[in-house]
Order: C-alpha cells, then structure tokens, then sequence
C-alpha cells in the first residue's frame, strides 16, 4: 500500500506568523523543525497502519517548497521537494497511491483560522469547482478523488479540521491547535502533536480503504478570484481563460488534473506582472 502524504506549514502546532514560514523570518528554523516531526509521525503512523511506502511532497510554497530537510525525513519515506511542478502541492500523486494524509494544512482565504489563505496569500481570493468554493484542502483531495484515491487525515487548527469535514465527513481530522485569530492560537506541545498525527495517520490507513474519495464531475469549471485586477489580466491572456469580472476568471477543463495544473500556472502567471516570485 502505498501513502502520500501533502505537508504544509501553517497548520503545525506553534506556527501562527508569517515569521515562522519563511526563511526571511526569526522563527523560520524553529518551526521548519516542528513541521519536519509532525511529517515524521504521519509517516510513522502510515506504515503503522500498514503502508508499504511513503512519498511526502514539500507543499509550503516559502523558500521554494525546500522547507523539509532531508537528512532529518524518516529514512523510510521518500520526499518531493522544490518547484515549479505541474501539480504543486500533490505533485506525483497518482492512482497507485491509497490514500493522501494532509499535514499543517490550513483554513481558506476569508475564514476565520491561523494564517488562512488559498495557495498564494498575495494572489488568490477564492477559487470555485464547479461552483463549490474550496480552499487548499478541498482543491487537493478533489484532485486526489479524481484519481480514485481518498483524503485520509487531516492535521491543523480546529477550523481547519472543520472546514475538512465540511467536505469530507470522514475524514480522520487531529486537531493541534485551537485558532483564536488569524495570528493567535492556543497550541499543544509539540511531542503530543506527533503523537496525535501518529494514531491518526495510523487509524486512517488502517480505514482508508473504507472511505470514498470525493470527485468532481467532467468537464471541470474553474472560478478563480485574484487579489486584484492585475492577477486576472494576466491570467486571461492564456487561450480559453475568460474573464468574467474586473478580478475574476473563469475556464473549462475535461479533468480535474488538468483543472488543477492549470490553476496552478495561471497563478504563477500573476507575480509575472509584478517581477516578483511566489512566496507562497
Ligand atoms: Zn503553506
């Protein structure tokens, strides 16, 4: 049985400021390293429950999704890190794989939860799949559905196990930190997060083949909101882009992988504009 597991930063107990999730800021190092242990329980707890291997994808856009250090990943597992990549968060991900564990994963652009945004803080507002609006969390286990491979686990803020179960009620969802804002959080101690990460990745590989993956239907609309009009005039240059307000876009794929990576480039067509680079 094979694992995938989607690490991102924000949702890792402690982290609750921009200084934390990129290597311009003080506390980049300490949380780089909380965010490397609790990718070390999921992994631990994945082949606990019976996995046979484990690919982890970098999924923290900051220092170029080289936020995971090698020499410290649990020599089991094996690691996807730095960009571009087609499918950013889930990159590799295909339908050999039985299910998709979510780590450090966080609340939407818009909703109350630790640093909530949609893939790029300084681009995206929302972003719709046939209509239901998604953050980072829907977006991927869609694309994970869309390959018949279910979304397992989630770790976060309280919010953002909410927001999971919103979409997927079965979803095995731990909880590390209770959001008191967006930049405030009640948290537990790092070594109770890794062992709470540990039983759920375990208890969710264990049921994974119980859960139904969740996939839109074909042909895919993608409704993607920028920040502002500039991410949206740039995006529309691409053929079959249409823009149907002053800051919006939309497009029509035949498949969700196709959806998805086009999501992905028409996003890092908009710091184009600016000469700047995604942070993430
Ligand atoms: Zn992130």
């Amino acid at each position: 049985m094979k694992i995938y597991i989607s690490a991102d930063m924000e949702g890792t107990s402690g982290v609750v400021h921009a200084a934390q999730t990129g290597p311009e800021g003080v506390d980049y190092g300490l949380a780089r390293g909380w965010m490397m242990a609790e990718v070390n329980a999921a992994i631990a707890g994945a082949f606990e429950g019976g996995a046979a291997e484990v690919v982890v994808s970098d999924g923290h856009g900051a220092n170029g999704n080289r936020n995971l250090r090698l020499d410290d990943l649990d020599p089991r597992a094996e690691l996807i890190t730095g960009r571009p990549r087609a499918s950013g968060q889930m990159e590799g991900l295909d339908d050999s794989f039985s299910a998709v564990l979510f780590t450090g994963y966080h609340t939407r652009h818009g909703s109350t939860g630790v640093l909530s945004h949609t893939t790029n803080g300084q681009a995206v507002a929302n972003v719709w799949i046939n209509g239901a609006l998604v953050g980072e969390f829907g977006l991927n286990a869609y694309l994970a559905g869309s390959y018949g491979v279910p979304a397992a686990m989630v770790s976060g803020d309280d919010l953002t196990i909410a927001e999971a179960k919103a979409t997927l009620p079965h979803v095995e969802g731990v909880v590390v930190k209770r959001a008191l804002g967006r930049y405030a959080a009640q948290c537990i101690h790092p070594k109770r997060a890794q062992a709470a990460i540990r039983a759920g990745a375990e208890r969710a590989v264990k049921n994974a083949a119980k859960l139904k993956p969740i996939a839109p239907s074909t042909p895919v609309d993608v409704e993607l909101q920028f920040k502002d009009t500039g991410g949206a005039e740039s995006a529309r240059r691409v053929p079959g882009v249409r823009m149907i307000q002053p800051d919006t876009v939309v497009l029509q794929c035949p498949t969700m992988s196709e959806a998805y990576q086009t999501y992905y480039a028409l996003i890092g067509l908009w710091p184009v504009v600016w000469g700047g680079w995604m942070k993430g």
